[in-house]
Protein backbone atom coordinates (compact mmCIF):
# COMPACT_ATOMS: atom_id res chain seq x y z
CA UNK A 1 0.00 0.00 0.00
CA UNK A 2 1.82 3.29 -0.86
CA UNK A 3 2.25 6.04 2.42
CA UNK A 4 -0.72 8.14 1.50
CA UNK A 5 -3.17 5.45 1.29
CA UNK A 6 -1.98 4.00 4.56
CA UNK A 7 -2.34 7.29 5.93
CA UNK A 8 -5.84 7.43 4.51
CA UNK A 9 -6.70 3.88 6.18
CA UNK A 10 -5.55 4.88 9.47
CA UNK A 11 -7.28 8.59 9.21
CA UNK A 12 -10.48 6.90 8.13
CA UNK A 13 -10.36 4.26 10.98
CA UNK A 14 -9.47 7.10 13.40
CA UNK A 15 -12.51 8.70 12.44
CA UNK A 16 -15.34 5.75 13.06
CA UNK A 17 -16.33 7.54 16.13
CA UNK A 18 -16.90 5.05 19.20
CA UNK A 19 -20.76 4.54 18.92
CA UNK A 20 -20.58 3.52 14.99
CA UNK A 21 -18.27 0.86 16.13
CA UNK A 22 -20.63 -0.44 18.73
CA UNK A 23 -23.50 -0.39 16.11
CA UNK A 24 -20.86 -2.23 14.15
CA UNK A 25 -20.34 -4.63 16.45
CA UNK A 26 -24.01 -5.23 17.62
CA UNK A 27 -25.19 -6.03 13.62
CA UNK A 28 -21.86 -8.44 13.32
CA UNK A 29 -22.73 -9.87 16.74
CA UNK A 30 -26.81 -10.69 15.67
CA UNK A 31 -25.73 -11.72 12.61
CA UNK A 32 -23.34 -14.00 13.50
CA UNK A 33 -25.73 -15.18 16.79
CA UNK A 34 -28.26 -15.19 14.19
CA UNK A 35 -26.59 -17.57 11.79
CA UNK A 36 -25.33 -19.69 14.14
CA UNK A 37 -28.73 -20.31 15.64
CA UNK A 38 -29.90 -21.35 12.48
CA UNK A 39 -27.16 -23.91 12.10
CA UNK A 40 -27.62 -25.12 15.43
CA UNK A 41 -31.30 -26.10 14.91
CA UNK A 42 -30.00 -28.09 11.68
CA UNK A 43 -27.39 -30.47 13.32
CA UNK A 44 -26.40 -31.55 17.09
CA UNK A 45 -22.97 -31.24 16.48
CA UNK A 46 -22.76 -27.53 15.34
CA UNK A 47 -25.17 -26.70 18.49
CA UNK A 48 -22.22 -28.04 21.02
CA UNK A 49 -19.54 -26.23 18.74
CA UNK A 50 -21.23 -22.78 18.57
CA UNK A 51 -21.93 -23.36 22.73
CA UNK A 52 -18.62 -24.03 22.94
CA UNK A 53 -17.17 -20.91 21.42
CA UNK A 54 -20.03 -18.94 23.07
CA UNK A 55 -18.80 -19.95 26.56
CA UNK A 56 -15.40 -20.11 26.18
CA UNK A 57 -14.59 -17.22 24.04
CA UNK A 58 -17.35 -14.94 23.27
CA UNK A 59 -18.61 -14.73 27.12
CA UNK A 60 -14.74 -14.46 28.55
CA UNK A 61 -14.68 -11.41 26.48
CA UNK A 62 -17.62 -9.91 27.64
CA UNK A 63 -17.10 -10.52 30.96
CA UNK A 64 -13.38 -7.91 30.54
CA UNK A 65 -15.40 -5.44 29.42
CA UNK A 66 -18.18 -5.20 32.33
CA UNK A 67 -14.83 -6.35 35.15
CA UNK A 68 -13.23 -3.23 33.46
CA UNK A 69 -16.88 -0.55 34.55
CA UNK A 70 -17.41 -2.48 37.79
CA UNK A 71 -14.02 -2.29 38.98
CA UNK A 72 -14.06 1.33 39.29
CA UNK A 73 -17.91 1.52 40.10
CA UNK A 74 -17.93 2.48 43.64
CA UNK A 75 -15.50 4.99 43.23
CA UNK A 76 -17.15 6.72 40.72
CA UNK A 77 -20.32 6.44 42.13
CA UNK A 78 -18.69 7.72 45.51
CA UNK A 79 -16.88 10.81 44.07
CA UNK A 80 -19.60 11.82 41.71
CA UNK A 81 -22.25 11.93 44.28
CA UNK A 82 -20.22 13.58 46.63
CA UNK A 83 -18.88 16.22 44.60
CA UNK A 84 -22.71 16.61 42.70
CA UNK A 85 -24.18 17.12 46.31
CA UNK A 86 -21.10 20.05 46.82
CA UNK A 87 -22.04 21.86 43.90
CA UNK A 88 -25.77 21.34 44.90
CA UNK A 89 -24.59 22.39 48.03
CA UNK A 90 -24.55 26.20 47.11
CA UNK A 91 -28.29 25.61 47.39
CA UNK A 92 -28.14 26.83 51.00
CA UNK A 93 -26.28 30.04 49.85
CA UNK A 94 -28.99 30.78 47.32
CA UNK A 95 -31.95 30.59 49.71
CA UNK A 96 -34.79 30.72 47.96
CA UNK A 97 -33.30 29.85 44.56
CA UNK A 98 -31.65 27.04 46.00
CA UNK A 99 -35.14 25.41 47.62
CA UNK A 100 -37.15 26.11 44.28
CA UNK A 101 -34.26 24.40 42.37
CA UNK A 102 -34.35 21.90 44.61
CA UNK A 103 -38.48 21.11 44.28
CA UNK A 104 -38.59 21.11 41.08
CA UNK A 105 -35.85 19.10 40.53
CA UNK A 106 -37.41 16.72 42.19
CA UNK A 107 -40.71 17.14 40.29
CA UNK A 108 -39.25 16.56 37.26
CA UNK A 109 -37.08 13.75 38.16
CA UNK A 110 -39.77 11.83 39.85
CA UNK A 111 -42.24 12.34 37.53
CA UNK A 112 -39.80 11.01 34.30
CA UNK A 113 -39.21 8.21 36.48
CA UNK A 114 -42.29 7.31 36.91
CA UNK A 115 -43.50 7.60 33.70
CA UNK A 116 -40.34 5.33 32.56
CA UNK A 117 -41.45 2.56 35.22
CA UNK A 118 -45.22 2.94 34.40
CA UNK A 119 -44.30 2.30 30.45
CA UNK A 120 -42.00 -0.72 31.25
CA UNK A 121 -44.72 -2.06 33.60
CA UNK A 122 -47.54 -2.13 31.02
CA UNK A 123 -45.90 -2.45 27.80
CA UNK A 124 -43.70 -5.39 29.14
CA UNK A 125 -41.00 -5.07 26.62
CA UNK A 126 -38.97 -7.73 27.49
CA UNK A 127 -41.63 -10.33 29.04
CA UNK A 128 -42.25 -12.23 25.22
CA UNK A 129 -39.72 -14.74 25.73
CA UNK A 130 -40.93 -18.19 26.52
CA UNK A 131 -40.21 -19.27 30.66
CA UNK A 132 -37.93 -22.20 28.38
CA UNK A 133 -35.80 -19.29 26.84
CA UNK A 134 -36.05 -17.35 29.89
CA UNK A 135 -34.82 -20.13 31.92
CA UNK A 136 -31.72 -20.89 29.01
CA UNK A 137 -30.72 -17.29 29.47
CA UNK A 138 -30.45 -17.09 33.05
CA UNK A 139 -28.61 -20.45 33.19
CA UNK A 140 -26.15 -18.93 31.13
CA UNK A 141 -26.07 -15.67 32.63
CA UNK A 142 -27.69 -15.67 36.34
CA UNK A 143 -25.20 -17.06 38.38
CA UNK A 144 -25.77 -14.03 40.65
CA UNK A 145 -29.27 -13.67 40.09
CA UNK A 146 -29.82 -16.75 42.34
CA UNK A 147 -27.82 -15.17 45.26
CA UNK A 148 -29.86 -12.02 45.42
CA UNK A 149 -33.42 -13.59 44.43
CA UNK A 150 -32.35 -15.82 47.42
CA UNK A 151 -31.22 -12.25 49.54
CA UNK A 152 -34.56 -11.17 48.69
CA UNK A 153 -36.28 -14.01 49.95
CA UNK A 154 -35.59 -13.22 53.35
CA UNK A 155 -37.00 -9.90 52.66
CA UNK A 156 -36.88 -7.21 55.76
CA UNK A 157 -39.26 -5.17 57.05
CA UNK A 158 -39.84 -1.58 55.68
CA UNK A 159 -38.26 -0.03 58.88
CA UNK A 160 -35.36 -2.42 58.71
CA UNK A 161 -34.88 -1.00 54.98
CA UNK A 162 -35.09 2.31 55.82
CA UNK A 163 -32.87 2.05 58.60
CA UNK A 164 -30.41 -0.12 56.60
CA UNK A 165 -29.93 3.15 54.30
CA UNK A 166 -27.87 4.46 56.98
CA UNK A 167 -25.13 2.50 56.66
CA UNK A 168 -23.23 1.13 60.13
CA UNK A 169 -20.14 0.30 58.03
CA UNK A 170 -20.01 2.51 54.68
CA UNK A 171 -16.48 -0.06 53.55
CA UNK A 172 -18.85 -3.11 54.13
CA UNK A 173 -21.61 -1.37 52.24
CA UNK A 174 -18.78 -0.58 48.81
CA UNK A 175 -17.50 -4.16 49.03
CA UNK A 176 -21.11 -5.41 49.41
CA UNK A 177 -22.51 -3.21 46.97
CA UNK A 178 -20.20 -4.98 43.95
CA UNK A 179 -19.76 -8.71 45.21
CA UNK A 180 -23.53 -8.78 46.62
CA UNK A 181 -22.97 -9.49 50.06
CA UNK A 182 -23.93 -6.54 51.50
CA UNK A 183 -25.62 -6.62 55.19
CA UNK A 184 -27.68 -3.87 54.40
CA UNK A 185 -28.51 -2.00 51.20
CA UNK A 186 -25.31 -1.82 49.45
CA UNK A 187 -25.01 0.52 46.53
CA UNK A 188 -27.90 2.59 47.78
CA UNK A 189 -26.30 2.82 51.10
CA UNK A 190 -23.17 3.62 49.47
CA UNK A 191 -25.18 6.75 47.97
CA UNK A 192 -26.51 7.93 51.23
CA UNK A 193 -23.08 8.13 52.56
CA UNK A 194 -22.08 10.21 49.64
CA UNK A 195 -24.62 12.39 50.15
CA UNK A 196 -23.91 12.72 53.56
CA UNK A 197 -20.01 13.02 53.33
CA UNK A 198 -21.08 15.88 50.27
CA UNK A 199 -23.36 17.80 52.57
CA UNK A 200 -20.55 17.65 55.29
CA UNK A 201 -17.60 19.00 52.32
CA UNK A 202 -20.12 22.44 52.02
CA UNK A 203 -20.48 22.91 55.72
CA UNK A 204 -16.18 22.85 56.22
CA UNK A 205 -15.20 24.86 53.17
CA UNK A 206 -12.02 25.85 54.44
CA UNK A 207 -9.82 22.98 55.59
CA UNK A 208 -11.50 20.44 53.22
CA UNK A 209 -10.00 21.48 49.51
CA UNK A 210 -7.27 18.83 49.44
CA UNK A 211 -10.01 16.49 50.13
CA UNK A 212 -12.29 17.81 46.78
CA UNK A 213 -9.31 17.98 45.22
CA UNK A 214 -8.68 13.89 45.75
CA UNK A 215 -11.92 13.17 44.47
CA UNK A 216 -11.94 15.12 41.49
CA UNK A 217 -8.91 12.97 40.83
CA UNK A 218 -10.48 9.82 41.47
CA UNK A 219 -13.35 10.87 39.27
CA UNK A 220 -11.59 11.73 36.82
CA UNK A 221 -9.17 8.43 36.66
CA UNK A 222 -12.66 6.01 37.19
CA UNK A 223 -13.78 8.20 33.87
CA UNK A 224 -10.35 7.19 32.31
CA UNK A 225 -10.55 3.47 33.26
CA UNK A 226 -14.22 3.54 31.90
CA UNK A 227 -12.88 4.78 28.83
CA UNK A 228 -10.58 1.76 28.52
CA UNK A 229 -13.41 -0.15 28.69
CA UNK A 230 -15.18 1.48 26.06
CA UNK A 231 -12.54 0.94 23.87
CA UNK A 232 -13.09 -2.63 24.43
CA UNK A 233 -16.91 -1.91 24.19
CA UNK A 234 -17.58 -2.69 20.41
CA UNK A 235 -15.86 -6.22 20.58
CA UNK A 236 -17.91 -6.82 24.01
CA UNK A 237 -21.23 -6.05 22.27
CA UNK A 238 -20.47 -8.09 19.56
CA UNK A 239 -19.13 -11.10 21.69
CA UNK A 240 -22.65 -10.86 24.18
CA UNK A 241 -24.67 -10.19 21.54
CA UNK A 242 -23.45 -13.48 19.61
CA UNK A 243 -24.18 -15.47 22.86
CA UNK A 244 -27.69 -14.51 23.32
CA UNK A 245 -28.77 -14.37 19.55
CA UNK A 246 -27.10 -18.00 19.11
CA UNK A 247 -29.29 -18.90 21.52
CA UNK A 248 -32.69 -16.80 21.24
CA UNK A 249 -32.49 -16.30 17.56
CA UNK A 250 -34.97 -13.27 16.47
CA UNK A 251 -36.80 -13.28 19.65
CA UNK A 252 -34.36 -11.35 21.53
CA UNK A 253 -34.04 -8.58 18.72
CA UNK A 254 -37.63 -8.25 18.66
CA UNK A 255 -37.73 -7.34 22.18
CA UNK A 256 -35.01 -5.27 21.68
CA UNK A 257 -37.01 -2.80 19.09
CA UNK A 258 -40.18 -2.77 21.68
CA UNK A 259 -37.58 -1.85 24.36
CA UNK A 260 -36.37 1.01 22.15
CA UNK A 261 -40.36 2.24 21.81
CA UNK A 262 -40.88 2.03 25.19
CA UNK A 263 -37.68 4.15 26.20
CA UNK A 264 -38.55 6.74 23.30
CA UNK A 265 -42.23 6.96 24.23
CA UNK A 266 -41.18 7.51 27.80
CA UNK A 267 -38.92 10.55 26.65
CA UNK A 268 -41.55 11.78 24.16
CA UNK A 269 -44.19 11.88 27.07
CA UNK A 270 -41.76 13.82 29.63
CA UNK A 271 -41.02 16.25 26.61
CA UNK A 272 -44.27 17.24 25.52
CA UNK A 273 -46.51 16.47 28.08
CA UNK A 274 -45.26 17.24 31.03
CA UNK A 275 -42.87 19.85 30.46
CA UNK A 276 -45.26 22.01 28.58
CA UNK A 277 -47.32 21.87 31.65
CA UNK A 278 -45.25 22.70 33.91
CA UNK A 279 -44.15 25.81 31.61
CA UNK A 280 -47.78 27.10 31.30
CA UNK A 281 -48.51 26.43 35.26
CA UNK A 282 -45.40 27.12 36.92
CA UNK A 283 -43.44 29.56 34.09
CA UNK A 284 -46.27 31.02 32.16
CA UNK A 285 -44.69 30.64 29.04
CA UNK A 286 -45.96 29.29 25.77
CA UNK A 287 -44.38 26.12 25.18
CA UNK A 288 -44.12 26.00 21.54
CA UNK A 289 -42.50 28.97 21.48
CA UNK A 290 -39.95 27.69 24.32
CA UNK A 291 -39.30 25.10 22.32
CA UNK A 292 -38.71 27.42 19.13
CA UNK A 293 -36.00 29.41 21.63
CA UNK A 294 -34.59 26.47 23.12
CA UNK A 295 -33.91 24.90 19.94
CA UNK A 296 -30.36 25.14 19.20
CA UNK A 297 -29.91 23.68 22.47
CA UNK A 298 -32.27 20.51 21.97
CA UNK A 299 -29.92 19.75 18.68
CA UNK A 300 -26.57 20.76 20.43
CA UNK A 301 -27.69 18.32 23.17
CA UNK A 302 -29.12 15.48 20.65
CA UNK A 303 -25.40 15.71 18.37
CA UNK A 304 -23.07 15.56 21.46
CA UNK A 305 -25.29 13.03 23.86
CA UNK A 306 -23.43 14.87 26.57
CA UNK A 307 -24.93 17.60 28.90
CA UNK A 308 -21.82 19.14 29.92
CA UNK A 309 -21.11 20.13 26.17
CA UNK A 310 -24.31 21.55 26.23
CA UNK A 311 -24.40 23.77 29.23
CA UNK A 312 -22.38 26.70 26.87
CA UNK A 313 -25.22 26.52 24.48
CA UNK A 314 -27.91 26.12 26.92
CA UNK A 315 -26.72 29.25 28.86
CA UNK A 316 -26.63 31.85 25.87
CA UNK A 317 -30.49 30.36 24.59
CA UNK A 318 -31.64 30.85 28.39
CA UNK A 319 -29.80 34.49 28.46
CA UNK A 320 -30.76 35.61 24.83
CA UNK A 321 -33.85 33.71 23.63
CA UNK A 322 -35.37 32.85 26.81
CA UNK A 323 -34.51 36.34 28.46
CA UNK A 324 -34.21 34.89 31.79
CA UNK A 325 -32.37 36.30 34.61
CA UNK A 326 -28.78 35.57 33.79
CA UNK A 327 -28.01 35.12 37.71
CA UNK A 328 -30.36 32.24 38.23
CA UNK A 329 -30.25 30.51 35.41
CA UNK A 330 -26.84 29.94 35.81
CA UNK A 331 -27.08 28.68 38.49
CA UNK A 332 -29.64 26.73 37.75
CA UNK A 333 -27.94 25.53 34.39
CA UNK A 334 -24.71 24.43 35.84
CA UNK A 335 -26.24 22.44 39.01
CA UNK A 336 -29.11 20.99 36.57
CA UNK A 337 -26.43 19.99 34.09
CA UNK A 338 -25.09 17.56 36.63
CA UNK A 339 -28.02 17.12 38.97
CA UNK A 340 -31.26 17.55 36.51
CA UNK A 341 -30.97 14.47 34.32
CA UNK A 342 -35.14 13.73 33.59
CA UNK A 343 -33.63 11.18 30.65
CA UNK A 344 -31.07 9.59 32.14
CA UNK A 345 -33.26 8.74 35.26
CA UNK A 346 -35.78 7.53 33.03
CA UNK A 347 -33.65 5.53 31.23
CA UNK A 348 -31.96 3.82 34.07
CA UNK A 349 -35.43 2.79 35.72
CA UNK A 350 -36.83 1.22 32.36
CA UNK A 351 -33.33 -0.77 31.52
CA UNK A 352 -33.35 -2.21 34.93
CA UNK A 353 -37.28 -3.25 34.88
CA UNK A 354 -36.83 -4.07 31.18
CA UNK A 355 -34.04 -6.65 31.89
CA UNK A 356 -35.63 -7.89 35.07
CA UNK A 357 -38.03 -9.06 32.67
CA UNK A 358 -35.86 -10.40 30.06
CA UNK A 359 -34.35 -12.99 32.65
CA UNK A 360 -37.40 -13.55 34.31
CA UNK A 361 -36.01 -12.46 37.49
CA UNK A 362 -39.46 -11.44 40.20
CA UNK A 363 -38.21 -8.23 41.52
CA UNK A 364 -40.18 -7.49 45.00
CA UNK A 365 -41.85 -4.49 45.75
CA UNK A 366 -39.02 -3.14 48.16
CA UNK A 367 -36.30 -3.87 45.11
CA UNK A 368 -38.33 -1.54 42.68
CA UNK A 369 -38.84 1.27 45.20
CA UNK A 370 -34.99 0.67 45.02
CA UNK A 371 -34.69 0.74 41.55
CA UNK A 372 -36.84 3.90 41.67
CA UNK A 373 -34.76 5.58 44.37
CA UNK A 374 -31.36 4.45 42.40
CA UNK A 375 -32.86 5.85 39.42
CA UNK A 376 -33.54 9.38 40.82
CA UNK A 377 -29.79 9.44 42.50
CA UNK A 378 -28.56 8.43 39.31
CA UNK A 379 -30.01 11.53 37.57
CA UNK A 380 -27.51 13.44 40.32
CA UNK A 381 -24.69 10.98 40.08
CA UNK A 382 -24.60 10.65 36.43
CA UNK A 383 -21.47 12.49 34.63
CA UNK A 384 -23.12 14.61 31.55
CA UNK A 385 -20.93 12.78 28.95
CA UNK A 386 -21.93 10.19 26.57
CA UNK A 387 -22.94 6.99 28.18
CA UNK A 388 -22.02 8.45 31.22
CA UNK A 389 -25.09 6.63 32.60
CA UNK A 390 -23.47 2.84 32.05
CA UNK A 391 -21.27 2.22 34.63
CA UNK A 392 -24.46 3.50 37.08
CA UNK A 393 -26.84 0.48 35.22
CA UNK A 394 -24.74 -1.97 36.21
CA UNK A 395 -24.16 -1.17 39.38
CA UNK A 396 -28.15 -1.10 39.86
CA UNK A 397 -28.35 -4.56 38.03
CA UNK A 398 -26.45 -6.06 40.04
CA UNK A 399 -28.17 -4.66 43.27
CA UNK A 400 -31.70 -6.34 42.37
CA UNK A 401 -30.06 -9.68 40.85
CA UNK A 402 -30.16 -9.25 37.46
CA UNK A 403 -27.24 -10.31 35.80
CA UNK A 404 -25.59 -7.49 34.43
CA UNK A 405 -24.59 -9.30 31.18
CA UNK A 406 -27.86 -8.35 30.11
CA UNK A 407 -26.62 -4.73 29.34
CA UNK A 408 -24.81 -5.75 26.30
CA UNK A 409 -28.23 -6.09 24.74
CA UNK A 410 -29.01 -2.31 25.54
CA UNK A 411 -25.54 -1.39 24.98
CA UNK A 412 -25.94 -1.70 20.81
CA UNK A 413 -28.84 0.51 20.81
CA UNK A 414 -27.60 2.84 23.57
CA UNK A 415 -26.14 5.78 20.98
CA UNK A 416 -29.44 6.51 19.83
CA UNK A 417 -30.95 6.03 23.27
CA UNK A 418 -28.04 8.47 24.20
CA UNK A 419 -29.17 11.37 21.77
CA UNK A 420 -32.30 11.26 22.92
CA UNK A 421 -31.89 11.09 26.68
CA UNK A 422 -29.51 13.85 26.99
CA UNK A 423 -32.00 15.80 24.44
CA UNK A 424 -34.47 15.38 27.62
CA UNK A 425 -31.55 15.90 30.34
CA UNK A 426 -30.56 19.62 28.41
CA UNK A 427 -34.44 20.25 27.87
CA UNK A 428 -35.23 19.62 31.75
CA UNK A 429 -32.57 22.01 32.44
CA UNK A 430 -34.08 24.63 30.61
CA UNK A 431 -37.57 24.26 31.61
CA UNK A 432 -36.24 24.00 35.26
CA UNK A 433 -34.12 27.53 34.46
CA UNK A 434 -37.09 28.71 33.43
CA UNK A 435 -39.20 27.79 36.12
CA UNK A 436 -37.57 29.19 39.04
CA UNK A 437 -36.31 32.53 36.81
CA UNK A 438 -40.16 33.11 36.31
CA UNK A 439 -41.40 32.14 39.97
CA UNK A 440 -38.27 34.63 41.49
CA UNK A 441 -39.03 37.20 39.24
CA UNK A 442 -42.86 37.14 40.48
CA UNK A 443 -41.71 36.78 44.22
CA UNK A 444 -39.69 39.57 43.60
CA UNK A 445 -42.44 41.72 42.12
CA UNK A 446 -44.68 40.71 44.73
CA UNK A 447 -42.66 41.53 47.20
CA UNK A 448 -42.50 45.97 47.00
CA UNK A 449 -46.11 45.38 45.94
CA UNK A 450 -46.94 44.06 49.24
CA UNK A 451 -44.67 46.62 50.58
CA UNK A 452 -46.60 49.49 49.22
CA UNK A 453 -50.11 48.17 49.43
N1 LIG B 1 -25.23 11.36 28.00
C1 LIG B 1 -26.01 11.79 29.12
C2 LIG B 1 -25.80 13.28 29.36
O1 LIG B 1 -24.76 13.80 29.10
C3 LIG B 1 -25.74 11.00 30.36
C4 LIG B 1 -26.22 9.57 30.18
O2 LIG B 1 -27.39 9.31 30.45
O3 LIG B 1 -25.46 8.71 29.75
O4 LIG B 1 -26.68 13.96 29.79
Amino acid sequence: MSESGAVTTIATKRRIPLHTKILIGLVIGAVAGLVANFAASKSPASAEAITFVAVNVAEPIGKVFLRLVIMVVVPLVFSALTLGVMELGDVRRLGRVGLRTLGFTLILSLTSVAIGIGLVTLIKPGASLSPAQQQQLSERFAAQADVSTGKAEKSKTVKDTLLDLLPENPLQEMVGAVDGTSPGNGMLAVMVFSLIVGIALTMTPDRTRPLVQVLEGVFDVSMTIIGFAMRLAPFAVACLLFSVTSQMGLDILLVLLRFVFTVLLGIGLQMFVVYPLLLVLAARLKPVKFFRDVSEAIFTAFGTSSSNATLPTSLRVAKEELKLKPEVSQFVLTVGATANQNGTALFEGVVVLFLAQVFGVELTMMQQVTVVLMAVLAGVGTAGVPGGSIPLIIIVLKTVGVPPQGIALVLGVDRLLDMCRTTLNVTGDLVLAACVSRTEERSEKAIPERALG
